[in-house]
Order: structure tokens, then C-alpha cells, then sequence
């Protein structure tokens, strides 16, 4: 049977809790998020941390706090994020690299972020790239919007990111490109052959939407909520757990087997 990848988002930066009261956001409260989506069929967990305001940070001593927790309770390949959020330097961002992660997220391209926008240059790709491929940290290559596929284009004929190749498919950020087939078959069409992707839908309906996408089109899921806060129409996820619940069962439902984090680390080469 076919395996499918499912990462869990379980923080992110922007969501609060007065989006939703059972957000974590202690390096406890995300571990114990972690472990619960690992038990619910998670392989991936993709890190974001806050500090003692619960405002985003990229502070090493954070992230470590929170990946000895996560590691403690479960093997989930742990995802951190460069992206970190709006406002924060390239260099604040890269941080989390430095713990050598077995895998980090690399945005390919500027992208406006509601009234906000998170730069990424050439050159600052390319920095984010080097580091990782020195570290052999396995990126994932995130496209916010169409142009991005193609930065990452630029950083493989470069030589900076080495295969196989993962992308994230970030689709509905406001300001970025929106959730549609046509949205999604552009990116996979474009991808070098033999790549892996994962889709990951910001917002209630774009988040349910990438997950059927993913299905059909052979890709991996993303949920989370970091992308979204909503189990359905009105009503809050009680957990993370419960989205990747949904996740699973869709996925099982189309006849998929759920990859387990010792299938990730095969299939995308990771560190372990
Ligand atoms: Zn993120």
C-alpha cells in the first residue's frame, strides 16, 4: 500500500489563543500537543515556540527546550521553521538550524503577509540553503506563492539543496497564492521529477481542501493549528490531535497507508 506523510503544525506564529483557548504554546504544552498528534498518526511535527508573552521567538534555548520534551515522548521528525514570523530578521530566523533538526521549513520567495510581508532574497535563500546542506538538515521547500517553485529552482541548479527534494505547498496565506486545483497542479507540474510535497491549506476550508488535494494528486498533509484553528464551520479544534484524526481517516478512507516517522526518515534521507 501506498504511504502518505502527515506533518502537524501545531503552534505556528500568528495563531493566539484567543483564536483558540487549546493552543499550545509552553515548550511543555507543544510537546505534549506533539506527542498527542504523533499517537494520532503524525510523522512530522513542524516547530514554532513562544516565549514567556506567548509571542513568537526563534531563541535557541526555547526551541531546545522544546525538542528535548518532544524527543522525550516520541521519535516524530521535528520540523523547525525558518520562517519564523513577520518582523524578524533572516539572521533571528535561522537560529533554530543551529540545534541541527533532522528537518527545517525554507521559503523560496518574498511574500506579502496580510498588511505584513517576510522577505526572503535570493541571497537570503541561499544562506538559509547552505546552512541547512552543511548541517544536512533536510529542507522543505515552501512556496507561498507561484514564482516561489521557481527560487527553488534556482537553489538546486545551484547546488545548495540536494535530493530528493520536499516542498510545502502554503496555499491561502493572505497575500500569497489561494487554495484551487489549478493552484496546486501548477506546483506539482513544476517540481523536479521524483520530488516530495507536502499541501498545507491556511484557513478552515483551505486547510480540509489541501487534504483532499494531497490525496488525490499523491502528495503529503499538512494540518495543524498553526494553518488552521477550526475543526468545521464555526467550531473550534479541541486539538491538534483531533485534525490529524480527520487527516488519517480521509487518508485511509482513499486507501493510503499512514507513513510512520522511521518511513519519513527513509523516504526523504533524513539524518535520523
Ligand atoms: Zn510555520
Amino acid at each position: 500500500m501506498e504511504k502518505i506523510v502527515i506533518t502537524c503544525a501545531v503552534t505556528g506564529a500568528e495563531t493566539t489563543r484567543k483564536h483558540n483557548p487549546n493552543l499550545p504554546v509552553t515548550p511543555e504544552q507543544i510537546a505534549d500537543s506533539a506527542h498527542e498528534a504523533y499517537l494520532a498518526g503524525a510523522s512530522i511535527v513542524h516547530l514554532h515556540v513562544r516565549d514567556e508573552q506567548e509571542k513568537p521567538t526563534q531563541d535557541v534555548k526555547v526551541f531546545k527546550k522544546a525538542m528535548e520534551l518532544i524527543r522525550k515522548k516520541c521519535d516524530l521528525v521535528i520540523e523547525v521553521t525558518t520562517g519564523g514570523a513577520v518582523g524578524m530578521t533572516p539572521q533571528e530566523r535561522l537560529q533554530p538550524v543551529t540545534l541541527d533538526p533532522e528537518m527545517a521549513s525554507l521559503d523560496c520567495g518574498t511574500v506579502n503577509f496580510g498588511d505584513e510581508h517576510i522577505v526572503n532574497t535570493l541571497p537570503i535563500m541561499r544562506e538559509f540553503a547552505s546552512q541547512m546542506k552543511a548541517r544536512r538538515v533536510r529542507p522543505t521547500l515552501e512556496c507561498f506563492d507561484l514564482s516561489h517553485v521557481y527560487g527553488s529552482h534556482v537553489l538546486i541548479k545551484e547546488g545548495l539543496v540536494e535530493p530528493p527534494y520536499h516542498y510545502g505547498f502554503v496555499l491561502n496565506v493572505p497575500g500569497g497564492v489561494k487554495y484551487e486545483p489549478e493552484v496546486l497542479d501548477f506546483f506539482v507540474r513544476r517540481v523536479p521529477a521524483g520530488s516530495f510535497w507536502t499541501v498545507m491549506g491556511i484557513g478552515g476550508k483551505a486547510s480540509l481542501m489541501s487534504i483532499y488535494g494531497a490525496v488525490a494528486m499523491g502528495g503529503f498533509i499538512r494540518v495543524g493549528m498553526e494553518d488552521n484553528v477550526y475543526f468545521s464551520k464555526g467550531v473550534l479544534a479541541k486539538s491538534n490531535a483531533q485534525l490529524v484524526e480527520r487527516a488519517v481517516r480521509i487518508a485511509k478512507e482513499s486507501g493510503l497507508e499512514i507513513a510512520k516517522p522511521g518511513d519519513v526518515r527513509k523516504l526523504l534521507q533524513l539524518r535520523g
